[in-house]
């Protein structure tokens, strides 16, 4: 559904596989990865949980929209666009909510509101003023449910972004062979996401790179990681395969509608090198698609599984040409969301 923060308690109700059952609300549930959930005894749950005051403010970077509750509480978050919100719902809240401050200090927050949408479901709904979603995070400080909103840069140009770039796979993860030759995904995300690094210093934009050697690196490492540094934008490079030979070309994917244009003009950009269009994937739950943190973007390069793709990929001049094509797929993105 979305990432959640920690020391939540949450009822199990049933299992499957890997997974635990929680009741959320009357009628919802979710699954939870059982590593993820730790038992306590002698909780009685409560019948209510009542909301209180709200207060919207904002510090030199973002927007806070911070909601009074009696306990923490299960919630997910929704992106829409046309028109820009932040839906973010708190399963078993109960509002006696009546009063939101709303502080001078906010700037990319034009509105906020609630609604009961169900008996023990409380919808909270945040407008922004930008077109383009740069990314939220929802965490607990006390029994307070907080939004952090990230603001629109107010210069928009990619010299005053931070691009974080993942080379995927490392290490004893090789990802994906090739289809004739004995060559391995890892060593092929890290020659463009290197040549990317390169092309950007170039251009005065600050990068981050999650991996610049052959190291073993997990996806709660990177996602850390990338929290830590907190990026304006982060593109993931992969190379893809098939069982089914033929399949070949470039495709670029995005889990949440809000980040879905920065995929699309990657995409259009890449599919000038002549490679085949896999096309734009949505909802694809990829662990770097997860965070809603900041835009991010996977491109699945080319079919290592494909003869015509792979003699691309081997092509020296091949990490160049992808780099010259991401860069300019940013660019339009930028253009777009001015
Ligand atoms: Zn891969």
């Amino acid at each position: 559904m979305t990432y959640i923060d920690t020391c939540i308690v949450m009822q199990v109700v049933d299992s499957l596989n890997d997974d635990y059952i929680v009741q959320l609300s009357k009628y919802h549930k979710a699954f939870i990865g059982k590593t993820n959930l730790q038992q306590i005894s002698n909780y009685i749950p409560a019948n209510y949980t009542l909301t209180s005051s709200w207060t919207v403010y904002g510090d030199e970077k973002y927007d806070y929209v911070s909601i009074g509750l009696e306990r923490k509480l299960p919630y997910r978050s929704i992106q829409q666009i046309n028109p820009t919100q932040i839906v973010v719902d708190i399963f078993g809240a109960t509002s006696n909510t009546n009063w939101i401050t709303q502080m001078k200090s906010v700037k990319e927050i034009r509105n906020v509101n609630y609604e009961q949408i169900e008996d023990d479901v409380f919808r909270v709904t945040i407008d922004l003023k930008h077109p383009q979603h740069w990314g939220y995070f929802i965490f607990y400080k006390k029994k307070a449910l907080v939004v952090r909103v990230k603001r629109q840069p107010e210069k928009l140009n990619i010299r005053n972004l931070k691009i974080a770039i993942d080379a995927g796979h490392g290490g004893s993860n090789t990802g994906a062979m090739g289809a004739s030759n004995i060559i391995k995904e890892k060593d092929y995300n890290l020659k463009i996401a290197k040549e990317l690094e390169k092309y950007f210093h170039r251009r005065g934009v600050k990068t981050f790179m999650t991996r610049n050697k052959d190291i073993d690196l997990g996806m709660v490492d990177r996602t850390l990681m990338l929290r830590k540094e907190d990026p304006d934008i982060l593109i993931s490079i992969h190379h893809n395969s098939a069982s089914n030979p033929n399949v070949s070309g470039v495709s670029t994917y995005y889990r949440y509608l809000g980040f879905r244009l920065l995929s699309e003009t990657i995409l259009k950009r890449m599919v000038e090198l002549k490679l085949n269009s896999f096309n734009n994937i949505g909802g694809f739950n990829f662990a770097l698609n997860g965070p809603t943190e900041y835009p991010n973007c996977l491109v699945e390069v080319a079919f290592m599984s494909n003869l015509e793709d792979e003699k691309r990929i081997l092509y020296p001049a091949f990490p160049k040409q992808v780099t010259k094509k991401i860069y300019k797929g940013i660019k339009d993105w930028i253009k777009e969301v001015k």
